[in-house]
């Protein structure tokens, strides 16, 4: 092998090792940093408590999917996974599909060409196809839920019809271990301009679509877009063929010309995942009084977030000021939770601690029937009046097309696995080749002989391994 070769060996398994690494190590660090906890956890109050456990809790909007952690098992960085969702009594949570991100996200104006999401996509190994495809970036976070539905043993349940919820409701009604989730699509940029892909959107379990996200798209303008306008023609069509899909509108930054827009022609109840209002917090990220009274004449909801440009404070008390606002511009029916959890938002709690939002709501005097509605109640009623009747062209999960990802083993175990599969193999070949009449242990030892004295090849072969180990289903 001549020297440049093997150096262009040595850098290609270099570069592999990388990004080998980047999943496990790089995502973490991120997610780390941009998902932040502001408090530790504390315990609430007796009646707090004893309440939050009857409520049936909905939160609409958290981005969970995007971390490439597996959300049957709890963690300790974000917010939100199956066990903490247990942990805090949530029932419902929408998982909210990101598939573009600008750069530098602004809250005043944000260039559409500028994204980031297919950087993260490489570093967390998705299919190579969502490093240019917005459209398989949705499908393939979609894909992933159903896959940890099929592993969850009945323990996350998807929503994607009527039945699907009155079903999971009755069961969690017996055990309320239970957690249901729905797919929702932040900005319809996962669409490619194509109104055609809504239909693959929706088989993959798509029940919920917000038009735009910090960026203009071809069917909407954002709040923090780079002209803020209304609905386009094709915005139009979006919205008309979504609704005779039964896919819920979510007006979360949408430009307030956008909110008008839809408002004028929405025959179903809208939404507003996750928001702030300018009652209690004035940015351009949040809704005016005058907004918040248009949405509520759809009979839709506004989900409150928790973070800091939501509600212009840092805990629950400040969530419960934005409810109160809110409930008495629109209406107590009108209100429900959207956390914005795993949002790239530092939070005052993770989702274990969202019975301190119905302890401030005890606080600033709502009856107990009121605080039913507001954590979930509303929410339920909105979902129940969009989602399609039964069935819903609710695929289940494909198989995974890798046996060792299908397993459900950790990553480590499967990494492992593969070298050691390699390293029999290898030693079958050497032992065949070479050292047929000195028995297995010498083969062993020449295999490790061989390795360390051949590092670059080692080094080549692990590399290779690492490239072929994140092909995913
Ligand atoms: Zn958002």
């Amino acid at each position: 092998m001549s020297r440049t070769a093997k150096w262009l060996l040595v850098t290609a398994a270099l570069l592999i090792g990388v990004l080998f690494v980047s999943g496990t190590v790089a995502t973490p660090l991120i997610e780390s940093r941009l998902n932040r906890v502001l408090s530790p956890p504390r315990k609430v109050s007796a009646t707090a408590q004893q309440l939050h456990e009857r409520l049936t809790v909905v939160d609409l909007h958290a981005d969970s999917l995007l971390w490439g952690r597996d959300l049957l098992e709890k963690s300790s960085r974000g917010h939100v996974d199956i066990p903490r969702l247990r942990e805090g009594n949530v029932a419902v949570q929408a998982f909210t599909v990101v598939t573009k991100f600008p750069r530098k996200a602004s809250l005043q104006s944000n260039d559409a060409g500028s994204d980031v999401i297919g950087m993260l996509a490489m570093a967390e190994h998705w299919p190579s196809k969502t490093y240019t495809s917005l459209l398989e970036r949705a499908l393939y976070q979609a894909r992933r839920l159903r896959e940890m539905q099929a592993r969850s043993r009945g323990k996350l349940i998807l929503i994607g019809s009527r039945q699907d919820l009155d079903g999971f409701l009755e069961l969690r009604r017996s055990d309320r271990s239970l957690v249901g989730g729905f797919l929702g699509l932040e900005g319809a940029q996962s669409l490619e301009g194509k109104l055609e892909n809504l239909g693959t959107l929706y088989d993959a379990g798509f029940r919920m679509i917000a038009p735009t996200h910090f960026s203009d798209t071809e069917f909407a303008g954002s709040a923090s877009g780079g002209n803020k306008g209304g609905l386009t023609e094709l915005g139009r069509k979006l919205v008309r063929e979504a609704e005779a899909r039964h896919i819920t509108i979510d007006l979360a930054h949408a430009s307030s010309k956008t909110i008008d827009d839809v408002v004028a022609i929405a025959r179903h109840p809208v939404v507003v995942s996750h928001t702030g209002v300018r009652g209690t917090c004035d940015n351009n990220r949040n809704l005016t009084d005058a907004q918040l009274r248009r949405i509520a004449g759809t009979g839709g909801v506004v989900g409150i977030g928790y973070w800091r440009a939501a509600t212009c404070g840092t805990d629950a008390r400040a969530v419960a000021r934005a409810i109160r606002h809110t409930a008495t511009v629109m209406g107590i029916e009108h209100v429900a939770l959207g956390s914005d959890f795993d949002g790239a938002t530092a939070q005052p709690f993770e989702t274990t601690g969202v019975n301190q939002i119905t302890e401030a709501l005890i606080e600033q005097g709502f009856s107990n029937d009121q605080i039913a509605l507001i954590m979930g109640g509303n929410a339920i009623r909105v979902l129940r009046a969009n989602l399609p009747s039964e069935g819903g062209a609710y695929v289940p999960a494909r198989p995974a097309t890798s046996l060792l990802r299908a397993s459900g083993m950790p990553f480590v175990a499967r990494a492992f696995l593969l070298l050691f599969g390699l390293a029999a193999l290898t030693i079958c070949w050497i032992y065949t080749e070479h050292y047929s009449d000195e028995g297995w242990l010498n083969a062993l030892l020449f295999a490790g002989e061989y390795y360390a004295r051949n590092f670059r090849i080692a080094l080549f072969v692990i590399g290779l391994f690492a490239l072929f180990l994140p092909i995913r289903g």
